[in-house]
């Protein structure tokens, strides 16, 4: 009998770096499980701003139902059921609903920060996709230093004028590294985060032609770093 067939749970044969790099995500999960309970608040959650508040009721589609309206009309966040997806931020078209710590101006200036002419940004989801970028530079993999990366609670915060910022700043190329959905979180953000891009890309027009998406698995950081090695060369060759 192989190892591989004695195992309940085992997926395929893999190699050293893989193996290691999903021992470090079941390592995050132990954690995320012993410290549970009891609930923290996270302080990246919604923040409503009642002044530019226009009492639409657009937000109260947040998938969590953490948003409610109260006895004086006013729409109020449960910090305690608020995930911070930012999915409310796509819904206000008043701009009164930001994630704090990664509100648009913020954001913005992060951006300006770090990019130089035809470099390509990826916003990544501060979860899985993030460990799996930092699982590549742990590994002996590498990818081009002008590929610029920037953390999100999830993609959706990133709208059509954070990317024509990123266009106008040099980026030739604009990225999504989103969580696959396999987490209760994740099944119910993930398919929101696909629409949201291929809205994107639609409202875009020919620049929806330099916008990108990609589902990032902890044990695919080869796919992960391939993809950020050929829309760099795409961005070199338009320099
Ligand atoms: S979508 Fe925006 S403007 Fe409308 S109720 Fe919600 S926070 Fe207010
Ligand atoms: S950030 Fe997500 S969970 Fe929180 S209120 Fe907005 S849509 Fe709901």
């Amino acid at each position: 009998m192989c190892i591989r067939d004695s195992c309940g749970t085992a997926q395929s044969p893999k190699d050293v770096t893989d193996t290691i790099a999903q021992a470090g995500l079941a390592a995050v999960r132990a954690r995320a499980f012993i410290t549970d309970s009891p609930k923290v608040l996270d302080n990246e959650i919604a923040a409503i701003n009642q002044l530019l508040c226009t009492r639409c009721g657009e937000c109260l589609k947040c998938p969590f139902d953490a948003l409610s309206i109260n006895e004086n009309g006013r729409v109020v966040l449960d910090p305690l059921i608020c995930t911070g997806c930012g999915y409310c931020t796509e819904l206000c078209r008043e701009g009164a609903v930001q994630i704090a710590g990664f509100t648009k101006s913020q954001l913005k200036a992060e951006l300006e920060g770090v990019l130089e002419e035809g470099d390509v940004l990826g916003f990544v989801n501060s979860g899985i996709s993030s460990l799996t970028c930092d699982n590549i530079g742990n590994s002996v993999l590498t990818y081009p230093s002008s590929v610029k990366l920037i953390k999100v609670p999830t993609c959706l915060i990133v709208d059509r004028d954070l990317v024509l910022h990123a266009f106008r700043h040099g980026a030739s190329s604009v990225l999504f590294v989103e969580d696959p959905p396999d987490s209760p979180r994740a099944e119910v953000i993930y398919p929101l985060t696909v629409s949201h891009f291929e809205k994107l890309k639609e409202e875009l027009g020919d620049s929806g032609k330099r916008i990108h998406f990609k589902k990032a698995y902890v044990p695919n950081i080869k796919g992960l770093a391939g993809t950020f090695t050929s829309l760099a060369r795409e961005g070199e060759m338009i320099k």
